[in-house]
């Protein structure tokens, strides 16, 4: 297994054999928290990320050594400003506990346009000539958009894909319920940033929970006339019902040949019901009739005609490979 950003910097911290500079490539809505982390790594008495008075006041935003640029957080972008008064602290002693301190630098909206240029020639000279025990974090979501200068000064740690479980605890932490946020990063892919959009979405979590209704009933073509109904009752929910239908299908094949490979924690009945209901013979063959399906209703297919004939495909399929 690979190694995480944070299990490697812990590794290198205790064993003294950080850099004074790191670039930190993730998504963009991991970009701060990670940024967070990596400070805690950085002060922390034990390397630890472990919740001790240091990495609280980091949590919080409360310790002296730890700086999180941009100062400005509504425009988000770095400016040639920011790096001057990072090269004046970075003078300065520690003041708060510990030998070193922290400059975390979200650079994730920094990197293209007017601007981006001019803040990352100004850091070249702290990077070459580090003062005192100074740790420079640098959060994007593409190493490579950065110059090549300030590359090559810097040590570049990749985080891996967040798995669907992750991206469900970022939503969580914002607030959200646990089933809703498994829905919606296992909707993503993994991708956070989209998660976030599925879930601050209500229309999207209605539409899944419509294609799971769909998919867990023992519906006949006589009761299907109102599935197509509800499919339809917004022309443009389709789409939304169609990703939700195959990823629903896709995750009960995994949960009868690889139950480690389902991603969708906390469905186990729905899943069951899916599975009662499809065999994996029929559940293939429906998602490439709603692949096909999908494909003709961006060429402008009637929304009514294709919601109507997929939903009569699909039970026939049903019927036919009988579980
Ligand atoms: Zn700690």
């Amino acid at each position: 297994m690979k190694q995480s950003v944070t299990q490697y910097l812990k590794s290198q911290f205790t064993d003294g054999l950080n850099v004074h500079a790191y670039i930190v490539q993730t998504e963009k809505a991991h970009i701060a928290p990670l940024l967070k982390q990596c400070a805690c790594i950085a002060l922390c008495p034990n390397h630890g990320d472990d919740g001790c008075n240091v990495c609280r006041k980091v949590e919080l935003s409360e310790h002296q050594d730890c700086i999180s640029l941009p100062t400005d957080k509504v425009k988000n972008r770095i400016t040639v400003d920011d790096i001057s008064y990072l090269v004046e602290e970075s003078m300065k002693r520690p003041v708060d506990s510990g030998e070193t301190r922290v400059f975390t630098i979200d650079a994730s909206d920094s990197v293209n346009g007017v601007g981006a240029i001019p803040w990352q020639n100004k850091l070249l000279k702290t990077l070459e000539e580090p003062v005192g025990n100074t740790v420079i974090f640098i959060g994007v979501t593409n190493a490579d958009s950065l110059l090549r200068t300030v590359v090559s000064r810097c040590r570049v740690l990749k985080e891996d894909r967040l798995s669907a479980e992750q991206v469900a605890k970022l939503l969580e932490q914002k607030g959200y319920l646990a089933s809703k946020a498994t829905l919606a990063a296992v909707l993503s892919g993994g991708d956070a940033d989209n998660a976030c959009k599925i879930i601050a979405d209500a229309g999207w979590i209605q539409c899944a929970e419509k294609a799971l209704d769909f998919l867990c009933d023992k519906v006949s073509t006589k009761t299907a006339l109102r599935y197509v109904s509800a499919f339809t009752q917004n022309k443009d929910d389709m789409p939304k019902i169609m990703s939700a239908l195959i990823m629903f299908l896709r995750e009960s094949i995994a949960y009868r040949v690889a139950e480690q490979r389902v991603t969708l924690k906390g469905y186990e009945g729905q899943l069951q019901a899916i599975s009662a209901n499809y065999s994996v013979e029929s559940a293939f063959h429906c998602i490439a009739l709603i692949e096909q399906s999908y494909k003709r209703l961006q060429n402008n297919g009637n929304v009514v005609v294709e919601a109507d004939n997929l939903v009569v495909n699909m039970l026939e399929v049903k019927y036919r490979c009988r579980v």
